[in-house]
């Protein structure tokens, strides 16, 4: 006999994982149903493995530029299989407090399997079946694969499978300058591989401002990374342990190649059509407020199709069950999500890019740069690559941020409030902040711009015979 459940979650990655807990501790009875590994991209071949990976890259890359804070430098014979090792470990760190017998502990009912919708409250897993009053369905996204003739007869690797490498590619070539392609290039060649990057458009990172990826690809070009914009690959052959691909007439090979050209919601195999829940190979179809067509079932995080971050996947997931089991609803789509590209510096963004912000408000816009070589903290730690860049309009209204720096990805917070709340460059130039610190990047960048408004025009001449006055 099926139990019925006030709640159905469907997906243990990042969203479902805050879904669930504040579901149970909103009193409701809870079906936690995840196919494969309670912690999804995120815990097993996302953030955690990538960004431990990422530090492992910098200790060594600190270890071989070492003269520069006067020691002896040192270059790293690197075991990758002992890097994967510790990459592992710190995974499993991660995913303890979330293994089955801990959610069962905290009173939710798990289910491991693949579930299919039988109608629009009931899903089967296996041989069992459950009824659900509503359902939240957080099931993630997979890789893309581009269509690259020849593609499907290389051992190519993705994000999902690059974490069982355990002998250090001679030569990696990366597909796709994102995120994930920018983040693994600079990790591989770090730790001693030879890295080619291979991106279709003219820059890295496309999706943030288009003043961060000139001072990244410096970086990059610096430690060593050969970069190929505006490559149009169209064939891929293997042969024995070399990869070949051809880009025009330029013939690339390389024994390991990374495929990272972004990532599909996963909607097929659920039988959502036997739910009624529309959606399209872009993501299922939600409103505002995470309801998809089916006034009790929510989508949350990537299977949505949105910003694909596990902190937005996340903040979907508490907003969905808030807006499944309490009364009114509250808005779960926002543009204004933060996100930060784990290289070294890293980049961080929120809001609106120049480009974007020039579409919008034309010659209203106004942008301002403090260079992180003006940081002391920056100068102490020899990070001096990078600025902070903020998008603003005349009246001080903010409307985006971009930081490339060593700590962006911990800078953006207050920038993140400052939009969220609606500040104006001049409230920010009025908070103290900690000297030495990264972050007195912005209060430099607010204080300088605000000290340049006060100080121009008519009451920039009033203010300035006052101060004579009063010597
Ligand atoms: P992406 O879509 O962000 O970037 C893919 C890149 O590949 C683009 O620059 C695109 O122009 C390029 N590309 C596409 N087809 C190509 C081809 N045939 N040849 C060469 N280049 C090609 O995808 P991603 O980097 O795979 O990341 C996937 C998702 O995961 C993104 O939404 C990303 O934001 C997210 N993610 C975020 C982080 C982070 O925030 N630190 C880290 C990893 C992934």
């Amino acid at each position: 006999m099926s139990k019925t459940y006030n709640l159905a979650i469907i997906g243990g990655g990042a969203a479902g994982m805050i879904a669930a807990p504040f579901a149970i501790q909103l009193g409701a009875s809870v079906a936690f149903v995840e196919k494969d590994r309670i912690g999804g991209d995120c815990t097993w071949t996302g953030c955690v493995p990538s960004k431990t990976l990422l530090k492992a890259a910098k200790v060594a890359h600190q270890m071989r530029t070492a003269g520069r804070y006067g020691l002896p430098p040192v270059d790293p014979t690197v075991d990758l299989k002992s890097v994967m090792s510790h990459v592992h470990s710190v995974i499993e760190a991660i995913y303890q407090p979330t293994a089955p017998e801990e959610l069962r502990h905290k009173g939710m009912d798990v289910f491991l399997g693949e579930p299919q919708f039988l109608d629009s409250h009931t899903l089967a897993i296996g041989e069992m079946t459950l009824t659900a009053q509503n359902i939240i369905i957080c099931t993630g996204a997979h890789p893309v694969i581009p269509p690259i003739s020849g593609l499907d007869g290389v051992s190519y690797l993705t994000y999902l499978n690059i974490w069982n490498l355990e002998v250090m590619p001679r030569q990696l070539v990366v597909i796709g300058a994102g995120p994930i392609g920018c983040e693994m290039a600079q990790a591989f060649r770090r730790l001693g591989a030879g890295v080619t990057l291979l991106e279709a458009g003219d820059r890295l990172l496309p999706n943030d401002d288009a003043s961060a990826s000139p001072v990244l690809a410096k970086v990059f070009t610096d430690e060593g990374i050969d970069l190929l914009f505006n490559a149009h690959l169209e064939r891929a052959w293997q042969d024995g342990d070399s990869i070949h691909l051809m880009a025009g007439d330029k013939e690339i090979v390389c024994d390991a190649l990374l495929v990272a050209v972004g990532r599909r919601p996963n909607v097929e195999g659920l039988g959502l059509e036997k739910a009624g829940v529309n959606y399209t190979e872009h993501g299922v179809q939600v409103d505002d407020h995470l309801r998809t067509s089916q006034s009790h079932i929510y989508a949350a995080g990537d299977c949505t199709g949105g910003y694909q971050f596990s902190h937005y996947a996340g903040w979907q997931g508490f907003l969905a069950v808030r807006n499944a089991l309490l009364p009114g609803a509250a808005k779960g789509v926002t543009d204004q999500v933060p996100w930060t590209t784990f290289t070294d510096p890293e980049v961080a963004h929120v809001g609106m890019t120049e480009q974007q912000a020039r579409q919008k408000f034309g010659a209203e816009v106004l942008t301002y740069e403090w260079p992180m070589a003006r940081v002391d903290r920056a100068l102490n730690e020899g990070e001096t690559s990078g600025f902070l860049k903020l998008v603003y309009q005349k009246n001080g209204t903010l409307l985006g941020v971009t930081i490339i720096a060593a700590q962006a990805g911990e800078m953006i917070g207050e920038w993140v409030i400052a939009l969220k709340y609606g500040f104006d460059v001049d409230r920010l130039s009025r908070v103290i902040h900690v000297y030495p610190t990264y972050s007195m990047a912005s209060v430099q960048a607010a204080v300088d711009i605000q000290m340049g408004r006060l100080l121009s025009g008519i009451k920039g001449r009033v203010i300035r015979k006052l101060a004579h006055v009063t010597r």
